[in-house]
């Protein structure tokens, strides 16, 4: 591994840290408890910053000034066109600031800066102006009823969202949320990770300099169990966390007032390599698939399926690739992983990678902590693992790649698909007959045949099984923020 890389002296982004309270109605305030809490850099486990801690009574604050900005508007009263309008400024002025939005992404949540500038920031971008797209095109249909009726339907917005937001991708997780639920007409109440709270503030600002009226986008900072649960049981309720998380929510939201909910849960995706594949472009897509984002993506490629013609090649290479990936301060140009989130996720990480070696896996590379500081994991890689082994059932989310042989087709379907997970598979195959019949086979919500991680905004992403209920981004995201309304007017003279 780079030995470049050990953090004693962290870059520090030249980023003036503004916004730390919560924003209700428009408006910065403190929490009404007066609590603050740390928000820590993963390079080292210094604070960066005290942010407001809502609780409860914040989120009913918050909760009362969408009510009011749905009901009263002018948010949903507003022309669907003026509404278009505001989202495209807003788009502009984050392009604006960029730079800013990404060096305080990357210091709260530990991601290389050139990962969140070059590619994080345009996705959130695009996906405001894909949804401001959509706001004016939003309209329902004419129907051909029985009767002596004339019979429409109106799409309408739900009301008030409840969103609950991870910390892997703060901003992008923000724009799936927030872009289909403000161009459907809804107003949001916005519950942060408590790890990564920075971000969605400034952005919130920005959003109220592009005209957005106050109380329509309200952001709460603070914990899953007290902030997170009253939003749970308050509204319409979209989530993107952990499994586990995901069924409390859902739990919450059904003995409250059973609120319809979006859930974007875990994932253990399969990627698979095809006997016929170039083992080189193989490895590299992996190789990807698993390590971006320091392994912390729910549809990581983390089942690395090798048929076993390549095997040998592959494991050899794939441990290569992984010992090259250069680790260390996410500032740093050329730097392709940052530290793990926090303290806790580099322990389980760590406790996943001690029961993988405690298995008859095989260690091929990595296992250890990197440097001394922070929250950085060596690329770690194991071969000869098996399906009934932990770190081939659990979300591992970090950088560790398992690898596994297979010997033909419709053993690797049976063993893809046995798991509780089923949000995204990797295929790679030059023969196209082998590509559909994974692509059909695969009980996924995404297959990706020679590419993974493709995140357009007009693609759908959600889960099969247990990693979720309901989809994201495209047209069909837009389900999740309308309510259907069916007008049946009696017609006084049927013939016409
Ligand atoms: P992870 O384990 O990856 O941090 P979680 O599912 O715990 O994922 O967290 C995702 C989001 O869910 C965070 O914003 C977190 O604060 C929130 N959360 C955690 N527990 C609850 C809960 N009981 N009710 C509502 N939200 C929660």
């Amino acid at each position: 591994y780079s030995t470049a890389a050990v953090i004693e002296e962290p870059i520090i982004p030249n980023v003036d840290i503004k916004h730390t309270q919560l924003l209700i109605n428009g408006k910065f305030v403190d929490s009404a408890s007066g609590k603050k809490f740390p928000t820590y850099d993963p390079r080292t486990g210094d604070v960066i910053a005290h942010v407001a801690e809502g609780d409860a009574e914040d989120i009913n604050r918050a909760v009362a000034a969408a009510r009011k900005a749905f009901d009263e508007g002018p948010w949903p009263k507003m022309t669907a066109y003026e509404r278009v309008r505001i989202i495209l400024k807003f788009a502009d002025l984050v392009e604006k600031h960029s730079e800013e939005l990404a060096a305080l992404e990357t210091w709260d949540n530990g991601k290389p800066f050139q990962q969140a500038f070059k590619s994080e920031l345009p996705l959130f971008v695009r996906l405001f102006r894909y949804y401001a797209g959509w706001a004016d095109k939003i309209h329902g249909l004419t129907v051909p009823a029985d009767g002596p009726y004339h019979v429409q339907t109106l799409h309408e917005p739900i009301g008030v969202a409840g969103q609950i937001i991870p910390w892997n991708f703060p901003l992008i997780m923000f724009a799936w949320k927030v872009g289909p639920a403000l161009a459907c007409g809804n107003t949001i109440v916005l519950k942060t990770a408590e790890q990564t709270p920075l971000t969605a503030l400034l952005v919130g600002k920005l959003f109220h300099e592009a005209g957005l009226p106050p109380g329509v986008l309200n952001i709460v900072s603070g914990f899953g169990p007290t902030a997170g649960a009253a939003l749970a049981s308050h509204m319409d309720i979209a989530f993107t966390g952990s499994t586990e998380t995901g069924q409390t929510v859902l739990e919450l939201a059904a003995k409250s007032n059973l609120k319809p909910a979006t859930l974007e849960l875990g994932g253990k995706s399969p990627f698979i390599v095809c006997g016929d594949a170039d083992v080189d472009k193989a490895v590299e897509l992996a190789h990807f698939a698993l390590f971006f984002n320091q392994g912390q993506c729910c549809c990581a490629g983390s089942r690395t399926y090798v048929h076993e013609s390549v095997y040998d090649e592959f494991v050899e290479k794939a441990t290569q690739r992984a010992k090259r990936r250069s680790v260390g301060d996410p500032f740093k140009s050329g730097i392709e992983q940052g530290p793990q989130i926090d303290t806790e996720q580099f322990e389980k990480v760590m406790r996943y990678i001690k029961s993988g070696t405690e298995s008859s896996a095989k260690l091929e590379c990595g296992g250890e902590r990197f440097g001394s500081k922070g929250f950085f994991v060596q690329p770690t890689v194991f071969s000869n693992v098996q399906e009934d082994m932990l770190i081939a059932q659990d979300e591992i989310f970090g950088p560790v790649q398992s690898i596994l042989k297979f010997r033909d087709l419709d053993d690797v379907i049976r063993r893809a698909n046995t798991t509780r997970y089923g949000l995204a598979a990797g295929v790679f195959t030059q023969n196209l007959d082998t590509a559909n019949k994974l692509s059909r086979a695969l009980k996924t919500g995404t297959v990706w045949v020679n590419c993974f991680d493709v995140f357009d905004a007009a693609i759908p992403f959600g889960g099969y099984k247990m990693s979720g209920m309901g989809r994201e981004k495209s047209v069909y995201s837009l389900n999740n923020y309308l309510q259907v309304k069916a007008v049946v007017t009696a017609l006084k003279d049927p013939a016409w």
